[in-house]
């Protein structure tokens, strides 16, 4: 039966990374998967993070099974993390998930098991892996207006137009900061006006928050989820620790479910925990624990939070330093963005023909949405790529 099987179309983000892999040339520039690099080109397991695994090592007594949910102080530590007090805790269910992108899964397959027809809203562009599982699962995708590609900014008015079809019963996916693969976000006043937008509709938020620590710091990117989800009745959130603790592999990822009554928590949590038993049953769970031992210990919590700090500055520094080269080589402000862009990655906003020119002339590897990624460059390669820009966009 198996021959019966039809190929999958290739993920466009791995099959670059396969191509930059097999180029021969000397000076390539990798700005492709989302992957964070310090200026060497290595992504470092964190110094808290090898401690903690040191700790549970010599200190763990058992591998027997977690909870369904995972282990509750993973939860907890989470939940903090995120939302920081601002819902009461009663109200919120928790489930463990490998990765976010399994806490993505779990969240649209909840929405979807409260409401069979359910709808969800994404920005356009979003995080393709959010509409290549919607299409898996046969959910409707409705795209909202989200990027300018004039300004490379967000097109605030243009997105209010779109949410206006937002009809009750709805889910309303957000990227809690750090949009994924534009780099432009949306203001605290707008979140404030999302937020009364869908308030009004009666629809549901679900925040997918991927990169706490790598846009201004850990509290300032959490606001606009906070913001949402203490004010809303419901709210689903999809919190990855992939990136902020840099344990891509270790799959670990955490589903906050907000009801709108503590009455409600037991049923919701109980519908999570059958949605892990039926896909997986057990969340995975190392890394999970690596997460909770750093978030409970002082010692390692403030060491943690500076080297995330030393790589969200590191990032930072670098987005000034291209803005600035390419405000140098082209005498033009057109690309100040990519400095007010935050994140890992800003959409340049370019032709795929450019973005093709770049990769065949000049060994530069981005997506063919022109989304770069910034931790991909060094203080060296910037103004190589700065030249690069303004060479391509002459050709
Ligand atoms: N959401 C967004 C927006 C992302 O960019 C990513 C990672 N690329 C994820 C979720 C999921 O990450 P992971 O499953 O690796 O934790």
């Amino acid at each position: 039966m198996l021959e019966h099987l039809k190929d999958q179309p290739a993920d466009k983000i791995l099959s670059l990374a396969a191509a930059y892999k097999a180029d021969p040339r000397e000076q390539k520039i990798d700005l492709g998967v989302g992957v964070y690099k310090n200026a060497k080109g290595v992504t470092p397991v964190m110094r808290a993070v090898k401690e903690a695994e040191a700790r549970i090592l010599a200190e763990q007594q058992t591998k027997a099974y977690t909870g369904l949910a995972g282990d509750p102080a993973f939860a907890d530590a989470m939940v903090d993390l995120v939302l920081g007090g601002t819902v009461e805790r009663d109200r919120i269910a928790a489930l463990a998930t490998p990765g976010g992108t399994g806490a993505c899964r779990q969240g649209f397959e909840l929405a979807r098991l409260a409401k069979p027809d359910v709808r969800v809203w994404h920005s356009a562009p979003t995080w393709p892996n959010h509409l290549s599982i919607l299409k898996f699962m046969g959910v409707e995708a409705k795209p909202y207006r989200y990027f300018d590609e004039e300004t490379a900014l967000v097109d605030f008015e243009g997105m209010m137009e779109y949410l206006q079809g937002v009809a009750q019963g709805d889910v309303v996916l957000l990227h809690g900061c750090c949009h994924n693969p534009t780099g432009a976000n949306l203001t605290s006043e707008q979140i404030d006006r999302v937020t009364a937008l869908l308030t009004e509709k009666g629809a549901m938020p679900m925040i997918d928050i991927a990169y706490q620590g790598f846009g201004d710091g850990l509290e300032a990117d959490a606001a606009a989820t906070r913001a949402i989800a203490s004010r809303v009745p419901e709210c689903l959130i999809a919190a990855s620790c992939s990136k902020n603790f840099g344990i891509y592999r270790e799959r670990t990822g955490l589903l906050m479910a907000i009801s709108a009554e503590a009455g409600q928590t037991k049923t919701t949590q109980d519908n999570m925990n059958f949605l892990n038993r039926q896909t997986y049953s057990f969340p995975p769970d190392h890394g999970a624990r690596v997460v909770a031992t750093i978030l409970n210990d002082p010692e390692l919590r403030a060491d943690w939070e500076a080297e995330l700090e030393e790589v969200r500055t590191g990032m930072l520094a670098l987005r000034e330093q291209l803005a600035a080269e390419l405000a140098r080589l082209t005498n033009t402000d057109r690309y100040a963005f990519i400095a007010r862009h935050r994140g890992m990655f800003s959409r340049l906003g370019v032709s795929p023909e450019m973005v093709e020119r770049l990769r065949e002339d000049h060994a530069i590897y981005m997506v063919g949405d022109s989304r770069m990624n910034i931790a991909g460059l060094n203080a060296e390669t910037v103004p190589v790529l700065a030249r690069a820009i303004v060479e391509a966009e002459k050709a």
